[in-house]
């Protein structure tokens, strides 16, 4: 019997950190997925992940994701979790089955316009930024109802819920607290567009240092790229 690899066995060490932590706060094991972040790690790496048992996998560059899509496409489902330019919208679009970081109308109804009709609709979460960071993505909390409503019109787009990048706090309470405000935000506009959005619920908060929390609060997306796959250089 061959050794595990290093991959194989941190992708177990993080699949049994996330069973630990919905035993301690209590959430059932099939709402938490995780999404394996592949950025910068090539085309091989995935390739063993998916052989391991992982599905889902983040990607924040166009140009790099397409030539891992390109052999992958059949086994992996891609979720895109970087900046959106304008002039990438088609290509993400045609590529990929989720996109994490949808912040303006604008890139909504390129999204949906560039949506094959053969493909079943594009999932979307709307980023948010819930730190109130000037550096950071998203639009702020009291914008989201107003964007959702417009993403409503979108009828290749599904909206699935939100997502936020908080700022890296050292403790548990610190990272909850910015995870809890995602949340609690969501279970608002859960209320008010139950009719329109029955499935409108997905949080992808977490990464790699504060899954814990994230999983507390009530993560449905992990986002880890080094817990798996090693730093990034
Ligand atoms: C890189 C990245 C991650 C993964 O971060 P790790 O700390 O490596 O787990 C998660 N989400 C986004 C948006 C990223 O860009």
């Amino acid at each position: 019997m061959n050794a595990p690899s290093t991959l194989d066995s941190r992708l177990a060490t993080v699949n049994r950190q996330i069973r630990a932590a919905c035993e301690r706060f209590d959430r059932d094991p099939g709402t938490v997925n995780l999404l394996a972040v592949s950025k910068t790690k090539p085309a091989a790496m995935i390739r063993a992940a998916l052989e391991a048992g992982q599905r889902d996998f983040g990607e924040n560059y166009l140009q790099e994701a397409l030539g891992k899509i390109e052999g992958l496409r059949q086994d992996a489902t891609w979720h895109f979790i970087g900046p959106i330019q304008s002039n990438k919208t088609r290509a993400i679009a045609e590529n990929f089955s989720w996109v994490h970081t949808l912040a303006s109308a604008k890139h909504g109804r390129r999204l949906n316009d560039a949506r094959p009709h053969g493909a079943p609709r594009l999932k979307v979460l709307v980023q948010v930024n819930i730190s109130d960071e000037a550096s950071k993505a998203g639009i702020k909390p009291a914008e989201t109802r107003d964007l959702i409503e417009t993403l409503l019109g979108f009828e290749r787009l599904e909206v699935r819920g939100l997502m936020a990048i908080p700022r890296i706090e050292a403790t548990f309470d610190a990272q909850s607290a910015h995870f809890r405000r995602l949340a609690e935000l969501r279970d608002i506009l859960r209320g008010e567009f139950r009719s329109d959005l029955p499935d409108f619920g997905d949080l992808s908060m977490g990464m790699s240092g504060d899954l814990e929390a994230a999983i507390a609060e009530g993560s449905t997306w992990l986002r880890i790229g080094t817990a798996i796959f090693g730093p990034r250089d």
